[in-house]
């Protein structure tokens, strides 16, 4: 999203010039924010943009972020088969539509659905689309059941945690909803049941849920809330929904712990959501929602288009989009399998605990989060401000690595901490090389500190 205004503060030329004679397949200057009058030679435009966008980060030293930025070349091969394809369009392409339906059933069934024959999901462009899909659901189940009994349906909240994705806040923003966020818990940064329970009340739509958190990876006690919300039915008659937002436990937790029980195997549990592009292993931008029953997603937000005949029923919010990832997360699903997923998880968590150690041993910071659920490690500088950690992130940006620094939510937003993504390229080898420079970079800043000399303020890198 751009306006003019933020193009204007950028001050920059309004041409792209590249001095005649610089670039072999270009000498003309091209305009910036204008459409170009002429046309340009196809080897010129490739350069022109290939050359500007060797500006960005190396996306495999980004550990920042939970987005898959490597693939097999098989699943690049068959990305690039399938990238004309229009998802929508069933009545064209009824192979894909067939794969998204297997998938969708292998997703039930990893969550542990009771009954394998009522359930229903969809793909989406991500967690967000499916996070606002399936609260967008409960919304509309919760307003029916009112207005069934004769009551006011004006005023819906949600309860979830100060720990969750800014896809939450934009739900209740969007879709009109009253957010009651409920305060983390000092000590570990997530919520607590009783806390949730206090924010409850027959206008509550449904409680979110996140395994692992944005911020530091851990798991809300998913277990615990679920019980409190039997509870809940069984004395006060009021029946709320769980939707778990598993965007990147979702692909982790199935085969690394599996009898964790956080899924359907929870009565209250209703939806969940993951994402494919996170420990899905598949690029941007692919989402899993999944109803633990057919009837939770009401007939009135299904719209039907024609398939071979057949009516098919379609649940999304954008309608045209691409058809490689549903295909490229199929190749995963069949060339790794159980076993493929959780040796890959294995060799993260390996890994993540391994970086977790060196911190630790490094004497020089203090590990929040090691790695417990899902391969994040989270950490605060020791024997400096804690806000030291936006100076190092900026300082090892120089050896290539993007690791984010950021405040905790309210309750602990006194606390800066940095947070790493240990994906499958990550190697332990890596590890070694980023706790040495890190190390250096927090010598120098620290250095510049005793030495007298004062280093920016830098704001950190948003949460992702
Ligand atoms: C990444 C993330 C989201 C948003 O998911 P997208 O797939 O990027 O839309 C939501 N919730 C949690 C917990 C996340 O980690």
């Amino acid at each position: 999203m751009v306006s003019k205004r933020v193009v204007n503060q950028k001050k920059r030329e309004n041409k792209m010039r590249y001095g005649k004679g610089h670039n072999r397949f270009l000498d003309n200057d091209v305009p910036k924010y204008e459409f170009p009058e002429g046309k340009m030679e196809p080897r010129a435009a490739y350069q022109l943009i290939h050359d500007e966008l060797n500006l960005d980060g190396n996306p495999d030293l980004n550990l920042a972020t939970f987005v898959t930025t490597w693939m097999e070349p098989e699943a690049d091969q068959l990305i690039m088969e399938n990238l004309h394809k229009n998802f929508i369009d069933h009545f064209e392409y009824p192979q894909v539509k067939e794969i998204e339906e297997r998938i969708v059933n292998i997703m039930a069934n990893i969550y542990n659905v009771p009954d394998k024959d009522d359930f229903i999901g969809t793909s989406t462009i991500g967690s967000s689309e499916a996070i606002m899909l399936g609260l967008l659901a409960h919304k509309w189940n919760w307003r029916q059941k009112r207005l069934k009994e004769n009551k006011p349906a004006d005023k819906p909240n949600i309860v979830f945690g100060g720990d969750t994705h800014v896809s939450w806040d934009k739900f209740a923003r969007y879709f009109d909803v009253e957010p009651r966020i409920v305060p983390i818990a000092r000590d570990h940064f997530t919520i607590e049941p009783e806390d949730v329970k206090k924010m409850i009340d027959e206008n509550t739509i449904a409680v979110g849920v996140v395994l692992g958190t944005t911020f530091t990876g851990e798991f809300d006690p998913v277990f615990e809330i679920n019980q409190m919300l039997v509870d809940l039915k069984k004395t006060k008659g009021l029946d709320i929904p769980i939707h778990v937002d598993a965007a990147s436990a979702g692909f982790i937790t199935p085969f690394y712990e599996p009898d964790f029980k956080w899924d359907f195997r929870l009565e209250q549990v209703k939806s969940i959501n993951t994402s494919g592009h996170k420990f899905g292993l598949v690029y941007p931008g692919l989402g899993w929602l999944i109803f633990r029953n057919e009837h939770l997603l009401p007939e009135e937000l299904k719209f039907y288009v024609n398939y071979l005949g057949d009516e098919m029923p379609t649940y999304t919010l954008n309608f045209s989009e691409g058809s490689s990832m549903v295909v490229a997360q199929y190749y995963n699903i069949l060339r790794l399998g159980k076993k493929g997923y959780g040796e890959i998880v294995s060799k993260m968590m390996n890994n993540a605990n391994y970086l977790a150690k060196k911190l630790t041993e490094s004497g020089e910071f203090e590990v929040i989060n090691g790695a417990k659920h899902i391969p994040v490690v989270t950490f605060k500088l020791k024997n400096v401000e804690s806000s030291k950690a936006f100076d190092l992130s900026y300082r090892i940006r120089e050896r290539g690595w993007i690791v984010p620094a950021y405040s905790l939510p309210p309750n602990a937003q006194d606390t800066t901490i940095m947070r790493v993504v240990v994906r499958e390229n990550f190697t332990a080898d890596m590890v070694d090389i980023f706790v040495e420079d890190i190390l250096n970079a927090k010598k120098s800043i620290t250095n510049m500190i005793s030495g007298g000399k004062q280093t920016d303020p830098r704001k950190g890198h948003p949460v992702s």
